[in-house]
């Protein structure tokens, strides 16, 4: 019996379709260019097939399946991936999707979570019980590349990086049998996963250790924003003032056009501004003290700062970024903001090419900094701030513009960057920016590599070849 949506799976893959339980789409198939699709509209890849798994089962006998058939195996979480590393031409697209099962224990303090969730379907189910795992700032975002590459967001500073906070994974791994890794099983593996991206396995499942935030999840959360041109001062002030605020209190810099829309006043729709967006997840009596100092300092054009769940500021950037706009990306992280690099993110700041570009500035400190550097494959944890820089437009049109602009704007920054970036927000950049942004980590990985995934199945990712290979092609 054929399974894919249309009944029109091809002749090769109907052996594939016959052995899952979740179905297959391929190029004859009307769901097609729906099913190929990414988050980044810049990504036009043209994959052999994509079979929609249902379980770990299905995975299997996927690997098993375009292993047999000499098939690239690129693996889709929630699709989000910067340089769109989800899918690939001609091959066999993994895809996690139907992997949507989330629950919480509320007694334990843990979370377990399907690979194909996003992060909006697990801030809402842990909230409703108080608590949050640490995760990024935009919720539709999924959860497996996310979780497997870093994780950095709002909980940061308190509870350290999404990786800190994972207890353990369940992995079909490149032979397609399954494990389970955690501190006591499988424990180079699991070192591996915990910031190593999807060189290793495919984690069909994950469990999340939770925390009480706020009250019973309400935390308070939302921008300060300021007129561009103080983003000097306001640069220089988060710089001094960041390392000293408690770590219930977390906020990322940006530079940005503030959203034509609600809940912004008409009269600021448009303007070029520098904000730093707070969320502060202690008790709510000391909510009035700790956030005093952040939103007393300078003229602010607008203090939003509010009541909220933890799941709605986890949401609030979600509308304005929706799916299918053009992205391209450029990444650093930085032990310091200098004032060279201040004077750097003026001149581009200047230049914002378009409505939804942006630059952010996120904090490695706190708890982050308290993990040793070779305790999780995630390395730069000196202290500092991952930075990212995206040009940002519906307009394919604009694609060369947005392009240009981040290009321009990280090779301004990047001698004052530490000289890797965070692997989450690398577009497709070589071998060598693998490589330094996993910095002292690299061997052991690459040696976790060669004990897993010997032949560099999955290699549709920022990739750790085996030891003693070279990078297999086409990356
Ligand atoms: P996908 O494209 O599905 O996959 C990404 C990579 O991970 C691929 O190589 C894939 O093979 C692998 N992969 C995915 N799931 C699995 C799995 N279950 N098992 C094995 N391999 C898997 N990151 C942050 O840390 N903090 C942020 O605040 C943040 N904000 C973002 C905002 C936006 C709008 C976007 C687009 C991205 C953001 N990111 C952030 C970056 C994000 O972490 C990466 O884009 C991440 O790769 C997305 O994961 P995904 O599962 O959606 O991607």
């Amino acid at each position: 019996m054929l399974k894919n949506t249309t009944g029109a799976v091809d002749a090769a893959f109907e052996e594939l379709a016959a052995q899952m339980s979740g179905t297959v789409t391929t190029p004859h198939d009307a769901a097609y260019d729906t099913a190929r699709s990414v988050y980044n509209a810049m990504i036009d890849k043209r994959p052999a097939a994509i079979a929609f798994c249902r379980d770990a089962a299905d995975v299997a006998a996927c690997i098993r399946f375009g292993r047999e058939k000499g098939l690239e195996i690129a693996v889709r979480g929630g699709g989000h991936n910067a340089g769109g590393l989800g899918v690939w031409d001609d091959a066999l697209v993994i895809d996690l999707s139907p992997l949507r099962e989330i629950t919480v224990d509320a007694e334990a303090h843990t979370v377990r979570v399907g690979g194909g969730c996003t992060w909006s379907e697990v801030d809402r189910a842990t909230v409703a019980a108080g608590m949050a795992t640490p995760a990024g700032i935009v919720s539709s975002t999924g959860v497996g590349g996310l979780a497997l590459g870093g994780g950095i967001g709002y909980l940061a500073r308190r509870f350290g990086l999404t990786v800190d906070n994972l207890v353990s994974a369940d992995v079909v791994l490149a032979d397609g049998t399954s494990v389970t890794a955690d501190e006591t099983d499988h424990p180079d593996l699991f070192w591996a996963l915990r910031g190593g991206g999807g060189n290793f396995g495919v984690v069909t499942s994950f469990t999340f250790r939770c925390h009480d935030i706020g009250d019973h999840g309400t935390i308070f959360g939302g921008p300060v924003l300021y007129d561009f041109a103080d983003t000097a001062a306001v640069m220089r002030w988060y710089r001094e003032t960041l390392p000293s605020l408690p770590e219930e209190l977390n906020g990322w810099l940006g530079i940005l056009f503030i959203p034509a829309g609600p809940p912004f006043p008409e009269e600021l729709w448009g303007r070029r501004a520098c904000g730093i967006v707070w969320c502060y997840t202690g008790e709510p009596e000391r909510a009035d003290e700790v956030l005093e100092s952040v939103t007393t300092f300078g003229s602010p054009l607008l203090v939003g700062i509010q009541p909220m769940p933890y799941s709605a500021l986890q949401a609030a950037f979600d509308a304005i970024y929706p799916t299918g706009l053009q992205w391209y990306w450029r990444a650093d992280f930085f032990t310091e903001l200098s004032d060279a690099a201040i004077d750097a993110h003026l001149e581009y700041g200047a230049e914002l090419p378009t409505a939804q570009s942006t630059m952010h500035l996120y904090p490695i400190d706190g708890a982050v900094s308290r993990v040793a550097p070779d305790a999780t494959a995630f390395s730069y944890r000196d202290g500092g701030w991952a930075g990212v820089i995206v040009g940002v437009d519906p307009d394919p049109a604009n694609a060369d513009r947005i392009s240009e602009w981040t290009r321009d704007y990280w090779q301004a920054l990047h001698p004052s960057a530490a000289g890797g970036g965070y692997v989450n927000f690398l577009m497709d950049e070589g071998a060598d920016r693998v490589q330094a942004s996993y910095r002292g980590n690299f061997a052991r990985l690459a040696a976790v590599k060669a004990q897993y995934d010997p032949d560099n199945v999955f290699h549709i990712n920022q990739n750790v070849p085996p030891a003693g290979t070279a990078p297999s092609a086409p990356r």
